[in-house]
């Protein structure tokens, strides 16, 4: 059932399983159904989170006037990763795709416009380098610029089609540190 985990895996953690003390097969069968149950969207910027607003929106030390725009909460762990990224995030849950039908509708981009309304300064755009993530981008800036903010997209050391969550930090850094204005 799980993605990446063929036959053969599947097997190797099935005995592993059943050779763990009874009581840590519970805690574990008990952590997934937790986080199903708890994980839910947060109110600001739509990662997964497990309260109402996400342990990034709600640090005082994070800078609420830059925000980046990414794909998804993958994504949003990547830049994290980096850590030195200190502006706040709204996560897409998508990208336009008219191949797949998914337009400006389908992703969160109502909720990112609302959140334009403050003292926010920049928007940079980390949608990923694919046809989708370009799209996206293009629209997203094209709706930012008549409200005056500052719409950067990140620099392209990010290679074309690849997906954010597999590049190394370094290159997501050197991404962000040459962002350009649109
Ligand atoms: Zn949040």
């Amino acid at each position: 059932m799980l993605p990446g985990i063929g036959p053969k895996s599947a097997q190797r953690l099935a005995f592993h399983l059943i050779n763990l003390p009874q009581e840590q097969v519970e805690e574990l069968a008990g952590a997934i159904v937790e986080a199903k149950k708890n994980v839910r969207y947060c109110k600001q910027c739509f990662t997964l989170t497990d309260s109402e607003l996400c342990p990034i929106c709600s640090n005082p030390k994070r800078n609420q006037k830059q925000i980046m725009v990414v794909e998804n909460t993958r994504d949003l762990a990547a830049y994290e990763k980096t850590g030195k990224y200190e502006g706040v995030y709204h996560v897409l849950q998508g990208a336009i795709s008219p191949m797949l039908g998914i337009g400006p509708g389908d992703i969160r981009l109502k909720e990112l416009m609302t959140r334009l309304t403050g003292e926010v300064e920049e928007v940079i755009i980390a949608t990923n380098s694919s046809l989708e993530g370009e799209t996206t981008a293009m629209y997203i800036s094209k709706l930012i610029k008549p409200t005056g903010i500052k719409v950067t997209r990140i620099a392209s050391g990010v290679p074309v089609g690849g997906d954010l969550e597999y590049i190394d930090e370094v290159t997501l850094l050197r991404a962000l540190e040459g962002r350009t204005e649109l």
